[in-house]
């Protein structure tokens, strides 16, 4: 079934394609290359979302109609969303969203960016605070995504409020408004997290989940499917139109096998600086 044909099923029924992006990159690191799109392969995805007539809205527009904030939802809405912060998003992604007029969300570390808060965990050159402002002056809709990006749920309760309770103090203080959505570092999440990112103040939170995402998901649990370095345009439309996405399953378990080889280098360093702290 095409996105246009569950639309027709009415409000409720309607499955919205989010679109999970992390570097947008011409030669990014090892760690993020599988992850990251080429500036010319995002140029061009773009242009097919115009072509298909899409209506892209920030995390909040979305969840905000979805609460019942009194606007419908466009045809063929769409949303584009960047994780982590790399610096590459300013560069490479902001020029072509704003020629499309595209409403966008990034979501930060805010220990991964450039700059005073820095606990040196980014995996290839990160946003500084001020091209954050620009992204957010351009209209981007600006997210949490964790201080220093750990595995929520196998974090303790104090450790967990105090990654989400920091990201939103830092954001809050260099923007001057608290973000209201959240993304799950790893796609990951349980009721505990969820309750935890919603008492920390968060209004929504998006998840990892090879699907598009619906009203009935819940507000803390809409899905995203990953548009990787090697999504090429006839996939990509297939992602936007929610077909094919069974077929990116098979791979995902791969990345989340990659993910994991991460998590493990990561935990290794973070054990290292304790030492040497
Ligand atoms: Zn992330």
């Amino acid at each position: 079934m095409t996105v246009r044909q569950q639309a027709s099923g009415g409000a409720a029924e309607r499955a919205v394609p989010i679109l999970m992006y992390h570097s947008i990159a011409h030669d990014p690191r090892p760690a993020t290359r599988g992850l990251s799109v080429a500036p010319a392969d995002f140029t061009e995805q773009m242009g097919i979302l115009a072509d298909l007539g899409c209506t892209p809205l920030t995390t909040a527009d979305l969840a905000g109609i979805w609460r019942g904030g009194g606007r419908p939802l466009p045809d063929r809405p769409v949303l584009i969303t960047f994780d982590d912060g790399y610096e590459g998003v300013h560069r490479h992604a902001l020029p072509v969203l704003a020629e499309h007029g595209f409403a966008s969300t990034l979501f930060v570390s805010t220990g991964w960016l450039r700059g005073p808060y820095d606990t040196g965990g980014g995996l290839d050159t990160m946003l500084d605070w001020d091209q954050v402002r620009a992204l957010a002056a351009q209209g981007f809709e600006i997210g949490g995504h964790s201080h220093t990006h750990p595995q929520l749920d196998q974090l303790d309760a104090e450790d967990l409020e105090f990654e989400l309770r920091r990201c939103r103090e830092i954001v809050d203080g260099e923007l001057g408004t608290a973000p209201v959505s959240f993304a799950y570092p790893y796609g990951h999440s349980d009721r505990r997290v969820r309750r935890a990112v919603r008492a920390a103040g968060f209004a929504q939170s998006l998840a990892v989940g090879n699907a598009l995402a619906r009203r009935r998901q819940g507000p803390y649990a809409l899905r995203r499917v990953t548009v990787r370095r090697s999504t090429g345009p006839a996939e990509f439309e297939r992602l936007v139109e929610g077909r094919g996405i069974g077929r990116q399953f098979a791979r995902d378990r791969t990345l989340t096998k990659g993910y994991a080889v991460v998590r493990r280098a990561r935990q290794a360093r973070r054990k290292a600086t304790r030492t040497r702290v």
